[in-house]
């Protein structure tokens, strides 16, 4: 249940390993997976550090995205880099160090300079881009729905019934069902143990016609090209307000951020909001209900779902059918066995 990216990855995963499924999502609730950027990053700044799992996730995520793409009939998947702007030399000489070493895949370690939008020396990422969620999300529906593995409406918890070895759901049977809600996981009487960290996020599209930038810009936020002179601006991080009210004030932090770095004059077409399904300890929740091993969860891919869902879909199918385990940091029932 849930057609966000974790739930589209997951169906996707099932089919090709030639399971049928019945996707029940509304739309109109709640989606992270519809505002987020879509972009997948391994390095991780602070500390110029390689993501947790790049080595695996990367690769995997190339593969899974391929082959959705030959499978759906679209393109979605975005090779681009990424420049980082350095605020001081000392950046740019620790850079070059780590580039040298363990981040050599991940750090370009020929730094430059950059005269637009902005004059800045820079470090670009290496193995980076974006997938356009909004495509992958609309092009895996209308796949579903060819395939009459959709059903468009709001999962009501109540009419559930958990047997043993089976559930059913108004009039459908199935062995097992799979949760990929996001953060409404949190109306999800199943699975209230879960300690969720969720945290809203705000993003601009905006239209600037002089802005000439082919690649993912980064300076404590990010600029996304998404081709037609727009572009994708975020993210806010909110753990207070977890609406998907767009607020003024993540309006201002972005445009505050923008202008600081862009002298262009720019137009704002959309302003969007969503909540992550962070987790407490910032990994995935995947498995089985300790009780009712029927019910299963696909979820908590917080900032990452774009990397790191491919990986996991992958590793969880293979769980299910029987030929492999699941990472224990992954598995639902870390937090359970604490409880
Ligand atoms: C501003 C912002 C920018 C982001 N940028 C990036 C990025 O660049 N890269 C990246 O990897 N991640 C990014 N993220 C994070 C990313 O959005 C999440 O990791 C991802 O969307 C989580 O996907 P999900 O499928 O678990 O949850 P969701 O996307 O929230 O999907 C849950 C789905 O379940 C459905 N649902 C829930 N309850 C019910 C119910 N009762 N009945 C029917 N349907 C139901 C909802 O309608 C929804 O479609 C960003 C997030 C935000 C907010």
């Amino acid at each position: 249940m849930g057609q966000g990216i974790a739930g589209s990855v997951l169906a996707l995963e099932l089919i090709k390993q030639g399971k049928s499924v019945l996707v029940i999502d509304k739309p109109e609730l709640s989606s992270s997976s519809k505002v987020a950027a879509g972009i997948w990053n391994p390095v991780v700044f602070k500390r110029l550090t390689k993501s947790w799992l790049a080595d695996d996730v990367i690769p995997a995520l190339h593969d899974f995205y391929e082959e959705a793409e030959t499978m759906l009939g679209a393109t979605f998947l975005e090779n681009r880099k990424m420049l980082k702007l350095f605020t001081e030399e000392q950046e740019k000489i620790f850079w070059k160090k780590k580039a040298g070493e363990e981040m050599k895949d991940y750090l370009d370690p020929d730094t430059f300079s950059i005269h637009s939008p902005v004059a800045s020396e820079a470090g670009a990422v290496l193995q980076t881009g974006n997938i356009y969620t909004a495509v992958f999300l609309e092009k895996t529906q209308s796949h579903l729905s060819t395939l009459q593995y959709y059903l468009g409406e709001i999962f009501n918890h109540a009419v559930l019934e958990i047997k043993n070895g089976s559930v059913s759901y108004k009039g459908n049977s199935a062995a097992s069902i799979i949760f990929c809600e996001g953060h409404l996981i949190k109306n999800n009487p199943l699975f209230g143990f879960i300690p969720m960290k969720p945290a809203k996020g705000e993003v601009l599209t905006i239209h600037c016609e002089d802005l000439d930038i082919d690649y993912i810009l980064n300076k404590g936020f990010f600029i996304l090209p998404l081709g037609h002179d727009l572009y994708k601006i975020g993210a806010t991080y909110n753990w207070q307000d977890l609406t998907d009210a767009v607020s003024p004030a993540g309006r201002n932090e972005l445009e505050e951020k923008f202008r600081k770095l862009v002298p262009f004059a720019y137009e704002i077409l959309k302003h969007e909001a969503g909540v992550r399904p962070s987790v407490i300890d910032r990994r995935p929740v995947i498995g089985k209900h300790p009780d009712h091993p029927e019910a299963l969860v696909f979820n908590g891919f917080g900032t990452k779902a774009v990397m790191l869902a491919p990986f996991f879909a992958k590793q969880f199918v293979e769980y299910l059918d029987g030929k492999g385990e699941l990472d224990k940091e992954v598995n639902c029932l870390r937090f359970f066995e604490k409880v």
